[in-house]
């Protein structure tokens, strides 16, 4: 999966909710980087980003990719791993469990697969009736 890809299917309020982390009404909660009474770290679903206001905080602006990098203190590697397992997750909850499409399309395969054969035989027995009645025809040249 791509990082754009992960972007795509990993929204900012899914990370949060990761960790137990809930926005108020007007996206903006404590912040977890630094220590926070009132709430400074505003979240924006749109861009699915985050910026913290406080001058106190280093986590400055940030995806969510920064997000969990800042927030499991690992690398950019590490982060985009887990980034990934929980845009994965959200995947296979989206995706509806049997794949109906592909069944159908195996059907398809096995019927032509079928008609083919049928197609084979035909060609073979045609081909043996005609060197049958070649070796039986009465006007046969020796
Ligand atoms: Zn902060």
């Amino acid at each position: 999966m791509e990082i754009r890809d992960i972007k795509q299917q990993l929204t900012i309020n899914e990370v949060l909710q990761h960790y137990g982390l809930q926005p108020d009404k007007n996206h903006r909660l404590l912040c977890p980087f630094h220590p926070d009474k009132t709430p400074s770290l505003q979240i924006y679903p749109k861009t699915n980003t985050f910026c913290c206001f406080s001058s106190n905080c280093t986590a400055g602006t940030g995806d969510v990719i920064q997000f969990i990098q800042l927030k499991e203190n690992c690398s950019k590697h590490e982060a985009l791993v887990k980034a990934t397992a929980l845009a994965g997750d959200n995947a296979v909850i989206a995706s509806p469990p049997p794949p109906a499409s592909k069944l159908l399309l195996n059907k398809v395969k096995s019927r032509k697969v079928g008609k083919r054969i049928t197609w084979i035989k035909l060609q073979y027995c045609q081909k043996f009736l005609v060197t049958i009645r070649a070796a039986f025809h009465p006007l046969k040249k020796q």
